[in-house]
């Protein structure tokens, strides 16, 4: 079969962020200047609280900065402390906001096959100090919510669940977001769903929730009344009212993910050469990224270079692993270490070509196929 791919005229970018009709926010605008209301809980930043909290069905959420934000408060609020058993295969944001708030990730290997958290492994690695297991959906895939909730209340951890990627994922029919003590998801511009910047804390207690709410509020719990700790985490409304204009098209940026993920599909999955995440049948899916493994490292810098030829952008999500943050303790993490080297995230966004994912996916195929004839003639 023929491997040819014409060079993109247009960068095809690994990601980029989907905007509302401008005549939608301009009306927000419009709004906004009559009001000259531009943050501090203002009409609709309330407005979109509420609009998010109907979409995860739970009143027990909060609109804040952002999602690294949204992780600290969290943290914070549930006294977390000592040491956190935490994913090496996620976002920086991860682990840094859980030493930030003067706690110790403690870096535990994942599954090979979900490339999520192994719970199978987050026993062992529990000493005195542990208080908190901070456990990311990569990819938007569930972890093994039910195993890691046996294990936290077993040993009475609090359980936290970074999010980010979970935007519009429903799992056993809640969203998934939904989960453990707290959990956390982002609306920055690159995710499935943005308020330009933006977060959202989920809290399964009351007092929980008050105190996140004071907490993201300098510890104001009234005009002059101070409730205990707390920093500048709202959002402002120019966010919200970004994040209510797009709201009403979440359904349709997914479809439109998911028909990339599709046409990916059609000649990526089940490909001999490649590997990809097991996903997990109980939960639906967003398309937020199109992940594959490639046999090894070699092959993949062969092929991010040889789209990057073709004006084609890929990225190493998550590449490298946590354990090299400098701030972080080393620890045995070979299937992370593994599975990070190997790992290329596809171009996938609601507006992108079909066709042009087509002749990417077949391009990619080939090159799996054999890499060295392909590195060879480009
Ligand atoms: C994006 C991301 C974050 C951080 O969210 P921001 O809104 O950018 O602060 C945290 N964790 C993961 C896994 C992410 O992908």
């Amino acid at each position: 079969m023929s491997c040819r791919l014409n060079r993109f005229i247009e960068p095809i970018l690994v990601t980029r962020p989907t905007l509302p009709p401008l005549d939608v926010y301009q009306d927000y605008l419009r709004l906004i200047w009559q009001s000259q209301q531009l943050t501090n809980f203002g009409r609709f930043a309330r407005e979109f609280e509420a609009s998010i909290q109907d979409l995860i069905g739970s009143p027990n959420c909060l609109f804040v900065t952002n999602g690294t934000l949204a992780l600290q408060l969290v943290l914070k609020a549930l006294e977390v402390t000592g040491e956190v058993i935490t994913t090496p295969f996620s976002f920086v944001a991860t682990s840094s906001a859980i030493q930030w708030e003067g706690a110790t990730p403690v870096l535990v290997d994942i599954d090979p096959h979900t490339l999520n958290l192994d719970p199978g492994r987050v026993e062992e690695a529990i000493t005195p100090k542990t208080t908190a297991i901070v456990a990311t959906h990569v990819y938007g895939n569930p972890c093994e919510i039910a195993q890691l909730e046996s294990i936290s209340r077993k040993h009475g951890l609090k359980l936290i669940f970074d999010a980010a990627h979970c935007v519009g994922v429903t799992h056993q029919g809640r969203a998934l977001i939904q989960n453990g003590d707290a959990s956390i998801t982002s609306f920055h511009a690159t995710k499935v769903f943005h308020s330009v910047e933006g977060g959202l804390a989920y809290f399964r207690e009351q007092e929980t929730g008050h105190r996140l709410r004071y907490m993201r509020n300098y510890g104001f719990n009234g005009p002059e009344d101070f409730q205990g700790l707390g920093i500048n985490a709202k959002n402002s409304e120019l966010h919200a009212a970004m994040g209510l204009a797009l709201l009403p098209s979440l359904g349709a940026i997914i479809e439109k993910r998911l028909a990339v993920h599709r046409a990916y599909d059609r000649v990526l999955a089940g490909h001999p050469r490649l590997q990809q995440p097991r996903w997990s049948e109980d939960a639906t899916r967003n398309g937020a990224y199109y992940p594959i493994i490639l046999e090894s490292e070699e092959v993949l810098l062969g092929l991010q270079s040889a789209l990057e030829d073709k004006n084609v952008f890929t990225r190493r999500y998550f590449y490298p692993p946590l354990s090299r943050l400098p701030y972080v303790r080393a620890t045995k993490i070979p299937v992370a270490e593994n599975i990070s080297r190997r790992v290329l995230c596809l171009p996938i966004y609601a507006d992108l070509d079909l066709e042009a994912v087509g002749q990417i996916g077949a391009f990619i195929a080939d090159f799996a196929e054999r890499p060295e004839v392909l590195e060879a003639r480009s």
